[in-house]
Formats: C-alpha cells, structure tokens, sequence
C-alpha cells in the first residue's frame, strides 16, 4: 500500500505533468509574468465551465471574498451575516473592512448556514449574507437568495470548496456553485478541488458593472493606466499559476468523480458502524449522486458519537493515517472574534459540531487498499473503546 496523504498532490501532477511542464515554460519563455495571455484564456475557459459572464482572477480565495465586499460598496458599520462554523478567511476580511460580522449557527447534516438562524440575525443595517459551501456542497441557495430578495441584501458566496458542485434547485433546474449569488469567490489554494502550484483565487459574477469594477479594484483602482478612481489592492494571478490552472481544468469533473467515488467507498465500509454519521448531501438530492454532482467533497467529514475523537485522531494518526478536524473552534468564540452581542444558546450546532467532526483523508488518487485500511482501522477503535 502506498503511504497515505491527506492530500496526494504529486500523484495528481504526475498524470499531467508533460502538459503543465510545456506550458510554464512557455511562460518563462514568453515573460509574460503578470496578466499575460495565459490568465486571460483560463479566465474564458473558467466562464464557459461554470456557465457565469465574469470571472476576475486574483491572488488568493481571501482576497477574492475582500474584493468582493468591496467592489459591492459596503462600508464600516454595514453588518454581514456569515457562518460560526467556518475558515477564518471569511470573517476575517469582513473584519478587515472595518463591517461588523454576524456569526450564525449552522445547520447539523449538511454544516452550512443555518436558514432560520440567518432569519433571526437580520437587522436595519444587514447588508450582506455569506454563504460557504462548505466540504463542498452548496449551501440552501434558494432560500438564501429569497431572504436576500425580502430584505434586500447582496448574497457573496465563498465558494472556496465547492468549484464543480451543481446545486439543484427544487423545480429541479441546476446551476453550478458560485454562479447563483450575487458574486462568489473561490481560492485556489493547492489543496482545494481546483488547486494551482501556490496561491491563486478568482472572484465570479453576472452583474456586467459589478465585474467592471472589481476588475480595476484588484490592479490599484485603475481603469485607465495610472488614473486611479477608487482605492484598490495589488491582488493578480501569476501567469505561471494560469497555466497549472488551465491544465487542470479540463480534468475537474474527473477529479470531483474521484473524490466522490473515495466518497461512496467510505460511506460503504462505515455504514454500518452505529457511532458515525455519514456526510449527509442535501439540497433536493440524497446520496451521493453522479448525475447531479451536487456535493464534490473537498473534505469527507463524518460526525462521532459516543467516540473520544482527539483519541481517534491520535490512533489513526500512530497508523500513518493523517487526518483532520475542520474546524476545532467555532469563529464566535476565537479571541480575535468574540463579541459581547452573542449568546451561546444560539450556537448550539456548533458548539457541537466542533467536538464530533473527523475529516478523512480526501483527494484524487486515494486507493482502495488505503481506503480498505482506513476504514478498518476506525472501525478497529470504535470496537475497542
Ligand atoms: C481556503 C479557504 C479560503 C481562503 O482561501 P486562500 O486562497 O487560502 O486565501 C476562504 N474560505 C474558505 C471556506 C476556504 O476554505
């Protein structure tokens, strides 16, 4: 058996690396370090895969969530409502902005924000909801966009673990995660389903204005060569980073198939084990289906009962099996985020959550030897504690 890794990325460059080779070197070739024409075809190829008119491509999945908030106009004071159970990216840079973050509760089997906690948290100066799709299924967008609708509020989803995820709606229609909002932002992280060889992350909308200013947004505010109308950031995607991106694109439904069917392997082997709880995929589509593609699993997270979960960890962990808890500490009560207004019976699912979760190891090129001794060796554990 080969070593297991929680995310096996020289596997995955191995089957395209002639490709990725010749095409960074072009780069290195051609200079076109910065914005070269590289960025600009991954830009196209991106818009025609998730069926949205803009994608702007920036440095990172943070930047992307702050340029967005900016690019809608929001200012100090205007509240965001946003998930407790979350990467800290999303609230930091709603902090960053000098907004006020609303941290909600989430909603126990599919992790994502809570639809009524949202309800409970809008105010006169809620200006913003931020969804996270999160382990990489879509948040309920339908309902999401009918609150924002009522209340008027602009929808940002951060799209970080879901690129490829089709959320279906009820009447059945799809439409592919991080095209339902109003903007989305998504990161390109090495590690997420979408990953380039460092940092990268793009920002997509259909508002033709909104695109128009985000796009000066992250070269300084220029519109123009050296006129600068509105106060920017130095936020672009290396050329070297398109190119690995562009490569790789054609291959994302391959590589969400694999991880789903790692998924479908796992929910085979653990079923039957009274303390987990499989990952649950919702949003008018049970199981872990291959026509809808609605859930893409940037994480495979199960939820313990009755099991010491650190003492799992550190089990697997002496058997060479990495794992991960995502996330150990609800955002509310992180000491660069706690705030006087919240209450902790509102953070039930949370709390909750934090003590209960395991992320398995998740990634393309999982096999089913390994899969085969993680399972058993969970399993083992569980029996003898
Ligand atoms: C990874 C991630 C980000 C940040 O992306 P970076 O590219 O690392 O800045 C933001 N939100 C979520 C939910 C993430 O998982």
């Amino acid at each position: 058996m080969k070593k297991i890794q929680m995310v096996d990325l020289k596997g995955q460059y191995a089957d395209i690396k002639q490709e990725v080779d010749t095409s960074i070197q072009e780069i290195i070739d051609n200079t076109a370090f910065i914005n070269g024409p590289k960025v600009h075809q991954f830009q196209k190829n991106l818009e025609n895969y998730l069926g949205v008119k803009h994608v702007i491509p920036c440095a990172n999945g943070t930047d992307a969530l702050q340029i967005a908030m900016m690019g809608l106009g929001l200012e100090q004071g205007d509240e965001v409502i946003t998930a407790d159970f979350t990467f800290a990216a999303t609230v930091e840079v709603i902090a960053l902005l000098k907004l006020t973050p609303v941290l909600v509760d989430v909603d126990p089997d599919n992790f994502n924000i809570d639809i009524d906690a949202i309800k409970k948290a809008i105010t006169p100066k809620t200006k913003a909801i931020v969804p996270v799709h999160l382990f990489g299924q879509c948040a309920n967008m339908e309902a999401i966009m009918q609150i924002a609708k009522e209340h008027n509020l602009y929808v940002i989803e951060d799209n970080a673990q879901a690129i490829g995820a089709n959320y279906t709606y009820q009447d059945g229609t799809k439409a592919k995660a991080g095209t339902i909002g109003h903007v989305a932002s998504t990161s390109f992280f090495p590690s997420k389903n979408l990953g380039c060889y460092g940092d990268g992350g793009a920002i997509f909308t259909n508002d033709d204005d909104l695109a128009h200013t985000i796009r000066g947004i992250v070269n300084h505010g220029m519109y123009e060569r050296y006129r600068h109308d509105v106060v920017g950031v130095n936020s672009r995607l290396d050329s070297i980073q398109a190119a690995v991106l562009d490569a790789k694109l054609p291959h994302l439904d391959n590589y969400n198939q694999a991880r789903r069917d790692a998924a479908r392997k796992y929910n085979a082997a653990l079923k039957d084990v009274p303390q987990i709880t499989l990952p649950k995929t919702v949003n008018n589509c049970e199981g872990i289906c291959d026509t809808c593609d609605c859930h893409v699993f940037h994480q495979y997270t199960l939820k313990l009962e009755n099991v010491d979960r650190d003492a799992l960890v550190k089990y697997l962990n002496s058997h060479d099996i990495p794992c991960g808890v995502y996330y150990p500490i609800p955002l509310h009560k992180q000491k660069a985020y706690q705030d006087s207004r919240y209450n902790e019976a509102d953070f039930t699912v949370t709390n909750q959550l934090v003590k209960q979760v395991i992320s398995l190891p998740m990634h393309t090129e999982l096999e089913d030897d390994q899969i085969e001794f993680i399972t058993t060796k969970i399993k083992e554990f569980i029996a003898n504690n």
